[in-house]
Order: C-alpha cells, then sequence, then structure tokens
C-alpha cells in the first residue's frame, strides 16, 4: 500500500525525505509555491541530483506537487487566468525536472459564468498548457466539494477530458472529502460503487490517479469541504474501509491532507490508517 501525506518542501527536497521517513510515508505532496500564489522556489540541479538518490532509497513513489489554490483556470478576468495558465504550465516543467510523477490542481471557479463558459476556459488553458509539456509529470484534475461555484463533479471533469480528446498526461485526482460533501456517503459500501459507476462513466476509472484523504467536518451531500482527521469526522472508520479497501481503490496512492498539528501528527494518521485497511 502507498500511504503518505502533505509535507514541506521548503527547507529542500532532501529534508522532506527526512519528514517522510519519520511519519512512515512511502509517497507525498507537497505545494509547488506559496499557497498565495507566490514565486516559486528554485530547485538546483545539485539538489535534484541528491534528490534522486535519496528519494530511491527511502523507496516514495510518487511524488506529488500540488498547485496553490489560487489558481484559477476558469477566471473570467484575463489576468488571473493568464497567471493561472503560465503557473500551471511553469509547474509542470519544474515537477517534470525533479521527477514528480503527477501535478495536482483544482480545475477552477467559474464565478458568474456557467458550467459551460467555466468548463471552455479551462480547456482551452490545458490545450495550450499541455501541447508545450515534455509529459513526464501527468497534471491531475481534483474532483471538488462542489462550494461555491467550484469545477469538479466526476461529469464536469469528464466535459473537460471530453473536449481535450483524452490526453494521457491528464488524469483524475479524487478527495474522500470532497466526494462526501458531493453525497457520496462512504459509511454505505452502495454509495462507493455509486462513485466507481459515475467516475468510470464520466472519465474512466483508469484516470483515477491518486487519492487525498481527508475526514469530512460536514454531511454527505452539504457541499462544504472542510477536512477532519480521520476517524474524527463524519465519515467513520467503516467508511473509510469501504472506500479505500476497495479492490479498485486500495492500489492507489493515498495522500493525508488532514488538519494536523504540524506534520510529526501524520505518523498517527498513517499508521490509524494502514490498522484499518491492513488484510493478508
Ligand atoms: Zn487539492
Amino acid at each position: 500500500m502507498r500511504i503518505g501525506c502533505h509535507l514541506s518542501i521548503a527547507k529542500g527536497l532532501n529534508t522532506s525525505v527526512e519528514l517522510a521517513r519519520e511519519v512512515g510515508a512511502n509517497c507525498f505532496q507537497f505545494f509547488t509555491r506559496n499557497p498565495r500564489g507566490g514565486a516559486a522556489r528554485r530547485i538546483e540541479a545539485e539538489e535534484i541530483a541528491a534528490w534522486n538518490i535519496m528519494r530511491s532509497e527511502a523507496d516514495l513513489y510518487p511524488i506529488v506537487g500540488h498547485l496553490p489554490y489560487t489558481i484559477n483556470l476558469a477566471a473570467a478576468r484575463d489576468d488571473t487566468y493568464e497567471f493561472a495558465c503560465r503557473t500551471v504550465a511553469e509547474d509542470l516543467s519544474r515537477m517534470a525536472a525533479i521527477g514528480a510523477e503527477y501535478l495536482v490542481v483544482h480545475p477552477g471557479s467559474r464565478v458568474k459564468l456557467s458550467v459551460d463558459e467555466g468548463v471552455s476556459r479551462i480547456v482551452r488553458a490545458l490545450d495550450t498548457v499541455l501541447a508545450r509539456h515534455n509529459h513526464k509529470t501527468m497534471l491531475l484534475l481534483e474532483t471538488m466539494s462542489g462550494q461555491g461555484s467550484e469545477i469538479g463533479s466526476f461529469a464536469e471533469i469528464g466535459l473537460i477530458l471530453r473536449d481535450l480528446g483524452y490526453p494521457q498526461s491528464l488524469g483524475v485526482c479524487i478527495d474522500t472529502c470532497h466526494l462526501f460533501a458531493m453525497g457520496y456517503d462512504w459509511r454505505d459500501a452502495l454509495a462507493v460503487e455509486r462513485m466507481l459507476d459515475d467516475a468510470d462513466k464520466h472519465v474512466g476509472i483508469e484516470r483515477i490517479k491518486c487519492v487525498h484523504v481527508n475526514d469530512s467536518k460536514f454531511s454527505p451531500g452539504a457541499h462544504k469541504d472542510r477536512h477532519e482527521l480521520v476517524g474524527e469526522g463524519l465519515i467513520e472508520r467503516g467508511g473509510f474501509v469501504n472506500i479505500l479497501g476497495h479492490d479498485r481503490i486500495r492500489r492507489l496512492p493515498m495522500l493525508l491532507e488532514t488538519p494536523v498539528d504540524d506534520y510529526s501528527g501524520y505518523a498517527r494518521e498513517i499508521a490509524k490508517l494502514r490498522a484499518w485497511l491492513w488484510t493478508e
């Protein structure tokens, strides 16, 4: 099983390998730049060379970058939109340079635009970005909770993939809290089957490449994105076993983004998940 968490790379990629080891993670995710979308840290060639060795010794796979939440590929304002396009393109190259397998992005918020208009802006952005990309890192669109005007249901992500002709360098990242907020109540095993049917119908199950593991503070269908520590929110242990223990899901990398006090809190979260999901 591949279970890891969101870590900081502020002190360098090599320090993050130590952090991952300390909490028992065999994969991890990090923000590619400041959450407010500022300048990106330059990762030098020497750092990358040392990182490649440390990473393979520590058996870390996959490595996942996450774009800041402020990036909006559906933005109606041209400056916000162009900034988003430029940042996604830049971070795809930065992630390819360090050998990260995936880069996660929230599809975008359409604000006053219709779903069709929002989707077509995202399609136009990704079309340009992917045409210039070397395809070493796969871009993953994340399923969202449907809060406000967020784009990110399977049906909406399906429209984006379809209009782009299902490029191989584009996949999907699911989030247990966001989908719970969308109405898939994992405590009922049938909800897992319904989610997989919806995923297959709109995006294709094989395009799902990783899972964000979060408990939820709010009830199913509330469309509220508030993460909670695993087992302390409404999904409950049984819900996590239903979704993460499912044959179609358990082989996917699982990344915790729960509200721990500091990174060391992930040791307990990872141990808890491993204990729940362990089967002979
Ligand atoms: Zn996310």
